[in-house]
């Protein structure tokens, strides 16, 4: 028997990690490599949210997944991470904010996912560290949950080693080799490494390396932060997450300290990623921006002080989707990217549904409206692609009907154009 691996996942953030223990799990010979180490770069600063209610229904599936997943892990690997599910609150302030409240309210109930619109009074009970008398409507998730990324990282990290995959890491990809249309493996700065089939989840590093293989991938690197204050008043682990539609923030308590971050207007766009996730500029100005906006709300936040900005690089594409595919000039080079800022959340069913791909050779319904043909009809000029997708990110609290936009391309399943 050679020791080539069956599959061979290229970056070990959240979404490889998933990948290979899934891929592990399903008995094929997996080797994964990472150029750092397990989960060090952008999945390490995500803020560690799941969210329930969801505009797209492959979304949604893919996260009603990933919360069962993460349930469930400690039982079916022996490895436990804590996350709290303490449910999460989402306020409107205004009458279109309200509005589009009620649509995922009703789009939720479709997907059969637990949301309801709750009266002002019962938001403040759930979350007594806003004040609801500043919002017009709520609405309550109760199965939404949070969990520290490290904690999750370390927990797929040593179930993947558990489950039998073999981990290298300081491996930096150079070159991805394909002969004859067909993946053969990749050179790494320690030499090459030959493999039946390769998956890259390089994160935000993805686009540079799949598009040297042939395919454009439309998307672009948007930088997301948010900020860790300290001094807020009664915060503890068990109050709920909170969002706000208008001005796009939400807040999460990080221990007695309380998570802040917004997608604000005209983000920070990069032309490329740098090696490292350390390395992205952060600048709290658009969160301070977005804190005076919603302080009617979070009353406590007005004396706070900011302990640490965290950031990283996203990938957003021109409907908000992501960019999951086979290279077709490559057979069995999949890549996954375009995370749109939900790759960690929804980590753990895209690495089930990568890995039943792989085995089975044929692709999940759910994740066939993920596929780069879907752009196929659009023909979008390179400015098109950049204005759409940093639109995605400014208006990612927004659904379809309030933002105006495309919300799916082609054929994918529910949202049509
Ligand atoms: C501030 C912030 C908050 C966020 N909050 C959330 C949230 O609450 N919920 C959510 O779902 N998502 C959130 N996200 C998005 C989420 O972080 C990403 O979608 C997710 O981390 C992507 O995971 P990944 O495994 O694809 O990428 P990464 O975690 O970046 O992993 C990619 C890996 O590939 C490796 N790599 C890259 N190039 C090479 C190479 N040439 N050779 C070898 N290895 C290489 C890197 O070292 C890295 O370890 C947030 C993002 C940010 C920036």
């Amino acid at each position: 028997m050679s020791n080539s691996p069956d599959v061979l996942v290229v970056g070990c953030g959240a979404v490889g990690l998933s990948v290979a223990y899934n891929l592990a799990v399903q008995g094929l010979r997996v080797r994964a490599i990472d150029r750092v180490g397990p989960g060090a770069q952008t999945s390490r600063r995500a803020a560690g949210q799941s969210v329930i209610a969801q505009t797209d229904p492959a979304m949604g599936e893919l996260m009603h997944g990933s919360i069962d997943h993460i349930v469930s892990f400690e039982k079916r690997t022996g490895v436990g991470f804590k996350y709290h599910q303490v449910g999460s609150v989402k306020y409107a302030l205004s009458d279109w904010a309200e509005a589009q409240l009620h649509r995922e309210v009703e789009r939720a109930r479709l997907l059969g996912a637990d949301v309801s619109i709750v009266a002002l009074d019962d938001a403040q009970q759930l979350a007594p560290h806003t004040n609801s008398k500043a919002a017009v409507a709520a609405w309550h998730a109760p199965k939404d949950l949070y969990f520290s990324p490290a904690d999750m990282l370390a927990a797929y990290h040593t179930a993947a080693k558990n489950a039998g995959v073999e981990f290298q890491f300081d491996e930096d990809l150079s070159e991805i080799v394909v002969e004859a249309g067909k993946i053969v493996g990749v050179v790494t700065n320690n030499g090459r490494i030959e493999a039946g089939a390769v998956v890259m989840t390089t994160g935000p590093w993805t686009k540079e390396l799949i598009e040297r293989t042939g395919p454009k991938l439309p998307a672009v690197y948007v930088r997301h932060q948010y900020s860790i204050r300290s001094g807020v008043p009664n915060i503890h682990p068990a109050l709920p997450s909170v969002r706000i539609v208008d001005h796009a923030v939400y807040a999460r308590p990080e221990g007695t300290n309380l998570m802040f971050g917004t997608y604000e207007p005209h983000p920070l766009e990069l032309q490329s990623v740098p090696n490292r996730t350390e390395q992205v500029p952060l600048d709290g100005k658009a969160i301070d921006t977005a804190l005076e906006k919603v302080s009617a709300v979070f009353p406590g936040l007005a004396g706070s002080s900011v302990v640490e900005l965290r950031g990283g690089v996203t990938t957003m594409t021109p409907d908000g989707s992501y960019l999951i595919d086979e290279v077709a000039s490559a057979r069995g080079l999949y890549f996954i990217t375009g995370c749109n800022v939900m790759g960690l959340s929804c980590a753990p069913a895209l690495g089930e549904h990568m890995a039943v791909w792989l085995k089975t050779g044929k692709r999940p319904a759910v994740l066939k409206g993920f596929s780069l043909g879907r752009f196929d009809n659009y023909n979008m000029s390179s400015e098109e692609i950049r204005n759409r997708s940093l639109s995605e990110y400014e208006g990612i609290y927004r659904d379809g009907e309030t933002a105006g936009h495309v919300r799916h391309y082609g054929d994918a399943p529910g949202v049509s154009p």
